[in-house]
């Protein structure tokens, strides 16, 4: 196997991102749940594109790109962090939006503006529609001498990936400083976080089979896409980078023993549900945390309805990993009923 150091990597976040439990919410749910603040890493208002960017970026870097594309919806967290992070390479940033969804000036349009991105709306539900764009544009930019980049939506692939296999690596490495209450060493033996693009999930697969064996892997899919299938492809191509496979990290015929895909999608992707609503208040006024009505809100949501369903029972210790994205609540309302 291939060692995470051995990759290129330029460190953009604030390491480790703290780790703690969470201390009414587990009283009131009866499991220690802890939360991983990955929304903290330090760059822009964190969140987990960050850590692929790292690894992206650096082979851009080495690939000799001065000039950078990715895509995503009209308020992308995963787009307005690669504006911030191609911005201390000192390298131009081209954001390809599709041009659905809350499209005026505000939220993470504000901050791609900030960060001297070049953004522009394309008009289509299809991204290979925006990636056919994507290369006109950098083929001409080419002719001029430019070197491109390009960064899939959400950083999902098998690159990406790697970096959060590497949060787990972080991840197995601070639990060893921290005991519990009864003074015992903490075991983690769950790790939730919300999918939407499936690269964090299937880089979260890794890292947990490589780094914290003991522990199964749930992703809440906040998108309806099939990322049962789409998280285990990602994952195997990871793998691959790593010279490993699935079969040799246990991730063959016993993958449903580590990892499961719930969804907790409502009405689709971006649009916040009024289901979700009371969660998102009750993690604000009981641990002053943020949550965004489009991932993490919905992710969080949907994991506390299974536990108080009873999928959690046979659960002690459970990270919910806290992938940012709080810039969407200054671009939409929280939705009552
Ligand atoms: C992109 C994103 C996710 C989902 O991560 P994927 O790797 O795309 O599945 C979760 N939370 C936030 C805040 C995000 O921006």
């Amino acid at each position: 196997m291939k060692p995470i150091n051995e990759f290129s990597r330029i460190s953009f976040g604030v390491y480790p991102t703290p780790l703690y439990r969470l201390n009414q919410i587990s009283e009131k749910y009866g499991k220690n749940i802890w939360i991983k603040r990955d929304d903290l890493c330090g760059v822009a208002l964190g969140g987990n594109k960050v850590r692929k960017l790292e690894f992206l970026l650096a082979d851009a870097r080495n690939q000799g790109a001065d000039t950078v594309f990715t895509t995503g919806g009209a308020q992308s967290n995963h787009a307005m962090l690669t504006a911030a992070c191609a911005a201390r390479l000192g390298m131009k940033c081209y954001l390809l939006l599709k041009k659905r969804g809350i499209t005026d000036y505000k939220g993470n349009l504000i901050l791609d503006d900030i960060y001297g991105a070049e953004v522009r709306f394309i008009d289509t539900d299809s991204y290979d529609d925006i990636y056919r764009e994507m290369h006109r544009i950098g083929e001409d930019l080419e002719k001029e001498g430019h070197k491109c980049y390009y960064i899939p939506c959400g950083g999902s692939n098998a690159l990406g990936s790697v970096g959060y296999a590497n949060a787990v690596k972080e991840l197995s490495e601070q639990i060893r400083d921290v005991t519990t209450d009864e003074g015992e060493k903490l075991k983690i033996d769950a790790v939730v976080s919300a999918t939407g693009s499936g690269g964090t999930t299937a880089g979260l697969l890794l890292g947990t089979r490589m780094y914290l064996p003991e522990a199964k892997l749930f992703g809440i899919a906040v998108d309806t896409d099939p990322f049962e299938e789409i998280v285990p492809e990602i994952a195997c191509q990871g793998a691959a980078l790593m010279e490993t496979s699935l079969e040799e990290l246990d991730c063959g015929e016993h993958l449903p023993d580590h990892f499961e895909m719930f969804h907790h999608w409502g009405a689709g992707y971006a649009i916040p549900g009024a289901q979700d609503t009371p969660y998102i208040h009750e993690l604000a006024r009981m641990e002053g945390i943020l949550l965004d009505p489009v991932y993490t809100g919905k992710a969080w949501a949907g994991f506390l309805e299974k536990l108080k369903e009873g999928y959690f029972d046979s659960f002690e210790n459970i990270v919910f990993v806290h992938t940012g994205g709080a810039a969407a609540l200054f671009a939409m309302r929280l939705p009552e009923k």
